[in-house]
């Protein structure tokens, strides 16, 4: 950590009376991990002080035990709250993303406000958007890097457990449970921290990802035998569901998490792909392995963008056009998705 922006944080938190926390939209384990994690330590760092974790919209049930869960307002469901929270703040974290935009509805209240901004990301492509900036792309997670700030600006251990199981599931969750961007021993060493500090890692892991209801699982199930379609020649996967499907196996945020993932398991896959109909759009999914990223091809086909390995965007055409365009992108995307099989 560069000790001058500590520093600088720690001067700008000292100085502030009024700290709100703000992450993406669809926030993930690792946004409210990263976000709930840095809320316990303010809490003790600056005990007097009004502090807020506000997210654009709901997040899934499978992250609803976490410590202190219920203290987030949600933007969507309590707008007047909402925007006092912002206009009061004098100092803003912003956790989890590269670009303002990514706050969706939040982003012109959070632009007009006179708050400092911080960005703590691990997103490439960061954006200017912010007075001051922790960007590590290298970084699992955002989770990680805020166990860094926090040590750093407490010059110790972590001293609450609260903070460790927030942290743990950022870090557990933004690399798959330890399978992808998770090369570096440092991540391992803080994971080791955060278990010293007595959190049952095996029970974090079941709560999160032992949840599905029956309506996930058979949804699930109905990906993999009836809305896969494997393109071998393009080492490309994808599985689409309308909202018909969805309405039919009772969806849920969160019930389509995952999916994606076993697209990409297939023997000889590069990319794969979920796309969902969701109010007027289609919410795509990209995942790949290896060099192929899936970062330019959601920046560059669907408004969108992300990581490499992992990357969203929308269509707003219809389904049936947008696998169509798919179709043609992957024909200009052979080469490469060939090369770096
Ligand atoms: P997921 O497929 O799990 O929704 O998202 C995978 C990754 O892509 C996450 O790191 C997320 O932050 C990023 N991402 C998802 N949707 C978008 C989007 O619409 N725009 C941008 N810039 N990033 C996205
Ligand atoms: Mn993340």
């Amino acid at each position: 950590m560069n000790q001058q922006i500590i520093v600088k944080i720690k001067d700008r938190i000292l100085q502030s009376s009024s700290i709100v926390i703000v992450t993406h939209t669809n926030p993930d384990g690792d946004a409210i991990g990263s976000s709930l994690g840095l809320y316990h330590f303010l809490l003790s760092f600056k005990p007097a002080i009004k502090i807020k974790v506000v997210v654009p919209n709901d997040f899934p049930s499978f992250l609803k035990w976490m410590p202190a869960v219920d203290d987030i307002l949600i933007f969507k469901s309590d707008k007047m709250a909402g925007l006092k929270v912002i206009e009061e703040a004098d100092l803003c974290f912003c956790l989890d993303f590269n670009s303002l935009k990514r706050t969706d509805e939040l982003m012109p209240y959070i632009a007009a406000s006179n708050s400092f901004k911080i960005l703590i990301d691990h997103h490439p492509q960061p954006e200017n958007d912010f007075d001051l900036m922790i960007s590590c792309i290298e970084s699992s997670s955002t989770s990680e890097l805020i166990y860094n700030v926090i040590h750093a600006l407490s010059g110790d251990r972590i001293q609450k457990k609260e903070i460790a199981s927030c942290l743990y599931v950022g870090i557990m969750t933004d690399t798959g449970s330890f399978s992808y961007s998770c090369r570096r021993a440092e991540t391992y060493l803080v994971v080791a921290e955060l278990i010293r500090m007595g959190i049952d890692s095996e029970l974090i892991h079941r709560k999160i990802y032992d949840t599905y209801s029956e309506n996930r699982m058979r949804l699930l199930g109905y990906c993999l035998s009836e809305r896969l379609t494997v393109l071998k020649e393009f080492h490309t996967a994808y599985i689409y569901l309308t909202t018909e499907d969805l309405r039919h196996f009772d969806y849920q945020d969160g019930d389509t998490e995952g999916v994606v993932n076993y697209a990409l398991s297939i023997e000889g896959i590069v990319l794969a792909v979920l796309f969902t109909e969701k109010e007027g759009r289609i919410r795509i999914s990209m995942r790949s392995k290896g060099d192929f990223s899936v970062n330019d091809l959601a920046r560059k086909y669907f408004q969108g963008g992300g990581h490499k390995n992992a990357s969203g965007g929308d269509s707003y055409v219809s389904m049936n056009d947008t696998l169509i365009l798919f179709e043609t992108i992957l024909k200009h995307s052979k080469n490469e998705l060939i090369s770096k099989n």
